[in-house]
């Protein structure tokens, strides 16, 4: 399978890493040429305002976008959750999404760097237990539409004390998106059920 990963910036070296290891042929994808055979993209953690300004100026926004609507299977860990996302809450005032998920999110809203996190959370449709998920400078889902699933959530308590469950994996049709780093923890379930969504 000739799966892309967006490699503009951010984590996409261990993206590589893991699909490499599940057999598959990544494409790391930096201009628009890159999107002609591929079969799914994942949009990898990193800087969203950095990676949105790229997706811009390298030309690949607009066939990305074109390729999403038209049902090209789409991973966002993270920052590529964001970038994937309908409404992006605390973003810079040009930052573009892609608009291919019903959701709203919110940069950083778990807190900044020091408040980065790791927890166990159970994932719907994936057995073999629990996943460990790191989170950093981690995106908050504050909306989602009524045709996104959600398909793991974790209680979470805000400096306001408040207590909420936030959606960290969403899926709508042919885009999956998390919040935090599945690349890093040496657990594929994740890459796994994209592939089979690809
Ligand atoms: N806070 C970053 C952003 O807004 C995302 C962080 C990450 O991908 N680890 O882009």
């Amino acid at each position: 399978m000739k799966i892309g990963i967006l490699a503009l910036q951010g984590d996409f070296i261990n993206h590589f890493k893991v699909l490499s290891q599940l057999g598959v042929d990544p494409i790391l994808v930096k201009s628009p040429q890159d999107l002609a055979a591929i079969e799914g993209i994942v949009i990898p953690g990193g800087e969203s305002t950095t990676i949105s300004k790229l997706l811009v100026s390298s030309g690949v926004y607009d066939p990305l976008k074109e390729r999403l609507d038209n049902g090209l299977a789409g991973f966002g860990t993270c920052a590529g959750m964001i970038i994937l996302s309908r409404v992006i809450l605390d973003g810079r005032s040009d930052q573009v999404a892609l608009s291919s998920i019903d959701i709203s999110v919110r940069r950083n809203g778990f807190g900044r760097q020091v408040a980065s996190f790791e927890t166990d959370i159970d994932v719907a449709g994936i057995s073999g237990g629990s996943m460990r998920a790191a989170f950093i400078r981690a995106p908050v889902v504050e909306e989602v539409g009524s045709s996104v699933e959600i398909l793991s959530d974790v209680s979470y308590r805000f400096p306001d004390s408040s207590t909420r469950k936030v959606p960290v994996i969403c899926r709508e049709r042919n885009i999956l998106v998390c919040s935090f780093h599945p690349e890093i923890v040496g657990d594929d379930r994740l890459h796994r059920l994209f592939l089979d969504i690809c």
